[in-house]
């Protein structure tokens, strides 16, 4: 039988502990989780794509089936490229569910044999995002209760690069 391949797109700008988090969870039910550095329309990242990538797989370097990968274009279709079997989205808090339902229910109308899988992190991470982390470390914050010290490095490096 084929493994069972699970796609998790983002943005990840930067790839933080939630992601991280629902990445282990995740690869504790798929054969193999394929990370998809996508681009997102309505956003303008601050950092380029092979940055992002670099960060994604430093921060799950000690996880084996886990692949990192970019995308440009609609995820369904990468997915079904990929022979994926499953869409894996994180789901914080009620906030996410209008977005991620609409989104799935698009996804499920252009490709019905993606199954959607959303998977909750730890408390801990609940009130985490990219724009947040990036937001505390553009003003000089600690933002290593949220990042791996990797990305928190590159965020200092970013932000800070004169000091
Ligand atoms: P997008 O631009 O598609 O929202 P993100 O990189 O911000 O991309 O997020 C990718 C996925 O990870 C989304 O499903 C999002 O809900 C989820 N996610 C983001 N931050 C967290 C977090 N702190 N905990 C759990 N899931 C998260």
């Amino acid at each position: 039988m084929k493994n069972r391949l699970a796609i998790y797109p983002g943005t990840f700008d930067p790839i933080t502990l939630g992601h991280l988090d629902i990445i282990e969870r995740a690869v504790s039910i798929f054969d193999e989780v394929n990370v998809a550095v996508g681009r997102n329309i309505g956003k303008q990242p601050l950092f380029s794509v092979e940055e992002r990538i670099e960060m994604i797989q430093k921060t799950t370097a000690h996880i084996s089936n886990v692949k990192v990968s970019y995308f440009d274009g609609l995820i369904v279709d990468y997915a079904q490229k990929l022979g994926a079997k499953a869409m894996i989205r994180g789901l914080r808090a009620m906030s996410d569910f209008e977005f991620e339902f609409q989104m799935a229910l698009v996804n499920r109308t252009l490709f019905p044999d993606l199954v959607q899988v959303f998977l909750m992190p730890h408390e801990a991470y609940t009130h985490l995002n990219s724009t947040i982390v990036r937001e505390v470390s553009s003003f000089g914050g600690d933002i290593t209760p949220f990042v791996t010290p990797y990305v928190a490095q590159v965020l200092h490096k970013k932000f800070h690069r004169s000091k």
